[in-house]
């Protein structure tokens, strides 16, 4: 919880500035203040879409011409906010034997370091776990992942570069199955590229986990860039024509004072956020908490 909090220092530094100064004193909300909020919502990475959203209800009471305190609507925005980051998530890792686990996400956004990290966290609370290389694309993907797998103590499932990636992870679930392995961490790739269909190859990956593992993968999580800003969304959106996803991982949070691309990518696609990232070691990981998240969007 200290180590959330404290990785969102950027965000509650910049956030309570602002908006502290403009709810500094309780008073009727006009126009002008609407608009003042409006804008510094949106520059923290909240869309348009979602802004208007959150604030509807007041525009709705000042067209009336309904008073509306400042205070009040502070309340209600924070409400709102708690509401549309608080999803229910199942427990995590899920319950099937093993669980299966697929990381997705665009290169660079930090999707291996994060299998990393999350693999740090459940060796910790005492899972065994396997992680699969199956973004053979890039043979650095792969030689990194082995690094982490040293690092931090899981064995990975390879094969060379270039292989098919449905194989790796055939042969990764066939070697958890054999080894009674608890949770398997898998790594897709995340090439975007016009002459190359990642969303086909992402799709036959989860088919051929099924084969292997009743009901795997058991959860998607799409990792996002938290310091990519709106980019995150349109991520969001074309793997969620993919493939089916349900939980979110949002990195880089210690590198952003624009948290507010979580409340969006959560209301927009309906997906619970698990963890943020807070740094590039292995600890720099912290279950994502709404309570204080909004604190520190909205003190
Ligand atoms: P991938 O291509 O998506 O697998 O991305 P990588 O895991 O290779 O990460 C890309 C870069 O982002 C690396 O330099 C990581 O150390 C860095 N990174 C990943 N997560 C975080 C994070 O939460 N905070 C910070 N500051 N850097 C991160």
């Amino acid at each position: 919880w200290q180590k959330f909090r404290a990785g969102l220092s950027k965000t509650r530094e910049r956030l309570a500035d602002t908006l502290g100064e403009l709810f500094e004193i309780d008073r009727l909300v006009d126009q002008a203040f609407l608009e003042e909020l409006e804008e510094i919502l949106i520059t923290a990475d909240i869309g348009i879409e979602t802004v208007n959203r959150l604030l509807e209800p007041a525009r709705r009471k000042l067209a009336l011409g309904e008073p509306l305190r400042t205070g009040e609507l502070k309340r209600s925005l924070r409400e709102e906010i708690l509401r549309m980051v608080s999803l229910p998530a199942p427990p995590f890792p899920p319950e099937a034997s093993p669980a299966v686990i697929f990381f997705i996400g665009v290169n660079g956004v930090g999707k291996t370091t994060t299998l990393a990290k999350v693999a740090w966290h459940l060796r910790g609370r005492g899972f065994s776990v396997l992680a699969v290389a199956a973004d053979t694309f890039r043979a650095a993907a792969i030689e990194q992942l082995e690094t982490w797998g040293k690092r931090v103590g899981f064995p990975v499932v390879k094969q060379a570069p270039g292989a098919d990636p449905g194989a790796v992870v055939y042969q990764g679930l066939e070697a958890a199955k054999a080894r009674g392995v608890e949770v398997v961490l898998v790594d897709t790739a995340g090439r975007l590229h016009t002459k190359y269909n990642l969303m086909e190859e992402l799709k036959k990956m989860v088919r051929v986990a099924g084969k292997v593992i009743p009901e795997a993968p058991h959860e998607n999580i799409l990792v996002l860039d938290a310091t990519t800003g709106q980019n995150a969304v349109s991520q969001a959106r074309l793997f969620s024509e993919a493939v089916n996803l349900h939980s979110l991982i949002l990195t880089k949070m210690d590198g952003t004072a624009k948290g507010g691309i979580a409340v969006t990518v959560a209301h927009l696609f309906k997906l619970p956020i698990r963890f943020v990232g807070l740094g590039e070691k292995m600890e720099d990981l912290a279950p994502f908490e709404p309570q204080a998240f909004v604190d520190a969007l909205l003190p």
